[in-house]
């Protein structure tokens, strides 16, 4: 007998009263409770309060990205933009700007900045020394680029030259450095637990160790075989990200998992605000006198589109040797804590918000930008099923 079978097998011990209360009278049922679950589980019920919302969550806690990232509040680095605008146009890359910054503007209204710990320290792009090519390119935009996204922001004065700093962060082997005033950084828990809370306090149901297995359109209905039986519903939204394509293989969604450590306390620490270099690919913040570096999926692709937890050594091994070398030389530190996250990718960078099927709508693939975009693409698929 297979561990499928007995799971399912589970939905026959349901009584009468948990049937018709707990699993059968979802208006909409939300699979995945990750920021984009949850913005929209909020929405649908600001909307029509008198909707009958559940969520089913496969983790003992939301197990995906919203609760492994790194807090950047960030509409993206000059080198980001660049890159972007090549593969683009300059009205996609503005309009992304944009919604990203309108996001992180809704995260905060929704949540407040005293709830998730939100601080516009600032946000620092860093190029190496072997990379001064990069850093020529990235200034010669820099005006072009200021220019264009005042429209988003309200202001030109976003990305500026910020060498001077280096030496006070202490960073080596680091020959140019850009600032931007507008990124920000938050407690990707509290935001989480922050989000809870108000979707809890919308009555929504949140059931946890509940995976969906299957969905099928049964006629009127949507019928949903999870790990604890069938669940019926009028409306579906999947909020899968990266693990979307396990339910629905057509859907363009690759899963990239992410890296990341955070270190024992730091006394005397220097760093303060978001940091980037390698075209994004490495990340780090302080935290609470720690340092939390992250990053190195580009040394091997192919090993990081998974959709298993876990860590590798030539990843490790590359944070470890940027920090002792290049982030914190010199300095006495020790790593306290490794995660992994998983998130959802594909070659066009903008999310997926579409019905599937009649009555299932899908809202993933936030490409390692859901912090930004995660309230909003959440509220767009919840008015999409309500229409
Ligand atoms: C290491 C790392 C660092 C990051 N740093 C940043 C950052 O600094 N700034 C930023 O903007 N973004 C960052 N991101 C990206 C951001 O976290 C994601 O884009 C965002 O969390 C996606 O939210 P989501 O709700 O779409 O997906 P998720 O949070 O992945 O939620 C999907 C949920 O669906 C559940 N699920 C999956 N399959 C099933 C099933 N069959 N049945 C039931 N439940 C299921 C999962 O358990 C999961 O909880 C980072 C991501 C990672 C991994």
């Amino acid at each position: 007998m297979s561990f499928e079978f007995l799971l399912l097998g589970l939905e026959h011990t349901f009584s009468y009263w948990e049937r018709t209360v707990f699993i059968d009278n979802a208006d909409v049922i939300v699979i995945g409770s990750g920021i984009v679950g949850l913005s929209a589980a909020l929405h649908l019920k600001r909307q029509q309060p008198q909707l009958k919302v559940t969520m089913l969550e496969r983790g003992f806690l939301p197990s995906g990205a919203s609760t492994k990232n790194a807090g950047f509040a960030c509409f993206g680095t000059l080198s980001e933009q660049l890159s972007y605008m090549k593969r683009s146009s300059e009205g996609d890359v503005l309009r992304l700007v944009d919604y990203k910054w309108r996001g992180l503007q809704r995260m905060r209204e929704n949540l407040g900045d005293a709830n998730i710990d939100f601080h516009q320290y600032g946000g620092y792009e860093l190029f190496m020394d072997t990379e001064a090519g990069k850093a020529e390119e990235a200034l010669d935009h820099l005006t072009y680029f200021n220019n264009l996204l005042k429209q988003a922001i309200g202001s030109a004065d976003i990305y500026a030259v910020a060498d001077a700093k280096i030496a006070e962060f202490g960073f080596k082997g680091i020959n140019g450095m850009i600032f931007n005033p507008y990124e920000g950084q938050i407690h990707t828990g509290k935001m989480m637990r922050a989000l809870l809370d108000k979707v809890y306090d919308q009555d929504v149901l949140v059931l946890n160790s509940c995976t969906v297995i299957e969905i099928e359109n049964d006629g009127g209905q949507v019928c949903l075989k999870t790990s604890h039986g069938d669940f019926r519903a009028r409306k579906v939204i999947l909020a899968t990200n990266a693990f979307a394509a396990q339910l629905y293989p057509d859907l363009d969604v690759i899963p990239g998992r992410g890296q990341v450590l955070v270190t024992k306390p730091i006394p005397g620490l220097k760093l303060k605000g978001t940091y980037h270099f390698n075209e994004g690919y490495y990340y780090f913040r302080n935290i609470d006198s720690r340092v939390l570096f992250g990053g190195g999926r580009n040394i091997d692709f192919k090993q990081e589109e998974t959709w298993d937890f876990g860590h590798t050594d030539n990843v490790k091994n590359s944070l470890t040797n940027y920090l002792n070398e290049m982030i914190l030389p010199g300095q006495h530190y020790e790593v306290d804590y490794w995660w992994s996250g998983i998130m959802g990718f594909g070659e066009d960078i903008r999310p997926i918000i579409k019905e599937v099927q009649p009555n299932i709508f899908c809202a993933v693939r936030c490409n390692g930008m859901g912090v930004a975009m995660g309230s909003l693409v959440g509220e767009e698929v919840a008015d999409l099923a309500l229409k």
